[in-house]
């Protein structure tokens, strides 16, 4: 295990101060963290308006990454996997989603997940540990230094393995190093937090002036169907949607409702209208989310009849409504499936197009 701090957990002021601590001037830390965040580099040495004392020093102190790029695996539809390597030994995987000439990144912001949906491989066998602030900021910097020079990582979703609102405080750090002119300059207007319902921590984003867009996992229209999929966190859907609808006034940033469709348990017309009750006229978007298949539960995803008619009842009910499209289906795109299977079969799956990258 590297002792060495990451580069990556600090802020800019935090950096500044240690920087000092070891007499090398506070400006020194911006040119280290714009090498960092703006121009790829992996090490110090690097770093060539630095002296090569400078360099040797913050060498022996620092090291710029917390984890290492382990494997990268490539869909035929152009979404990638980055499974990166811990210290400690964990996995954890972040997609690169390709939309035109948009490149979204899905992060992770535990290993492993506590919330335990019915339907999700991450939280199969519960939290292992919360990821640090650089564990998560970095996964961002990991993918975009895999694209092609000049390119750019527009948009982030917290929609990977784990609850966002469940480490709060590396979150918020993650969300404003993403944020900085210093970090990776992405504003929260194309950030977007997906949380379950910690309903004290959303409270707690609007007090800290932490404001992504925000999506809430609804996954039912009822309270019965709801603890059946989420038995972890007893919030009442009437709650949730309060919540959203809060969030969406005192910040005027994107709300959006998310319902994962189960075949046979929660994509049925009558579902569809008694959802679309609880939201007619809000000022809220509902992300359909076509259930993709995860080996271990038991769960299907609907057909392609069942999803139309579920749309069409919950439209005629005027609520606006999103229907997310598979992505990466043969790499197994679903939060948590890359890093179950690779924990399964290690080494990984030959029938699965991937490339290992070098140590
Ligand atoms: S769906 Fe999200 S909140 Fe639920 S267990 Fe999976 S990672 Fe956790």
């Amino acid at each position: 295990m590297d002792p060495r701090p990451a580069v990556t957990n600090y802020t800019l002021a935090e950096f500044e101060a240690v920087l000092n601590t070891l007499g090398l001037e506070a400006y020194r830390a911006r040119q280290v963290l714009q090498w960092v965040y703006r121009r790829r580099a992996a090490s110090f040495g690097v770093m060539t308006d630095l002296s090569k004392e400078a360099r040797d020093l913050l060498d022996r102190k620092f090291r710029i990454f917390a984890s290492a790029l382990s494997e990268r695996h490539v869909s035929t539809d152009g979404t990638e996997k980055l499974l990166l390597a811990l210290d400690d030994g964990n996995l954890i995987e972040t997609v690169l989603i390709r939309e035109g000439d948009r490149k979204t990144v899905c992060v992770s912001t535990q290993v492993g997940c506590p919330v335990k949906c019915a339907f999700c491989a991450s939280g199969l066998n519960g939290l292992v540990r919360n990821l640090s602030a650089g564990e998560i900021v970095e996964q961002v910097v990991h993918v975009q230094n895999a694209l092609p020079a000049g390119e750019r990582v527009d948009s982030l979703v917290l929609m990977g393995i784990g609850e966002p609102l469940l480490n709060y405080a590396h979150v918020v750090q993650a969300l404003r190093t993403w944020k900085a002119p210093w970090g990776l300059g992405i504003g929260w207007n194309r950030v977007t937090l997906s949380t379950v319902g910690i309903l004290d921590k959303i409270e707690k984003l609007v007090q800290d002036r932490v404001t992504p867009n925000l999506a809430i996992s609804l996954h039912a229209p009822s309270d019965a169907i709801r603890v059946d999929l989420v038995p972890t966190l007893k919030k009442k859907i009437s709650e949730l949607i309060k919540a959203g609808a809060a969030y969406r006034e005192a910040t005027h940033k994107n709300v959006t409702f998310e319902y994962v469709l189960l075949d046979g348990v929660n994509d049925d017309k009558k579902h569809a209208l008694e959802l679309g009750k609880k939201l007619r006229g809000l000022r809220c978007k509902v992300n359909v989310i076509p259930f993709n298949r995860v080996e271990e539960t038991p769960f299907r995803a609907p057909s392609q009849d069942r999803l139309d008619r579920f749309v069409t009842a919950l439209g005629a009910c005027g609520v606006p409504i999103m229907v997310r499209k598979r992505k990466g289906d043969e790499i197994a795109a679903a939060c948590g499936q890359l890093r179950a299977m690779a924990e399964r079969t290690k080494p990984v799956d030959p029938t699965i197009a991937a490339e290992r990258s070098a140590p």
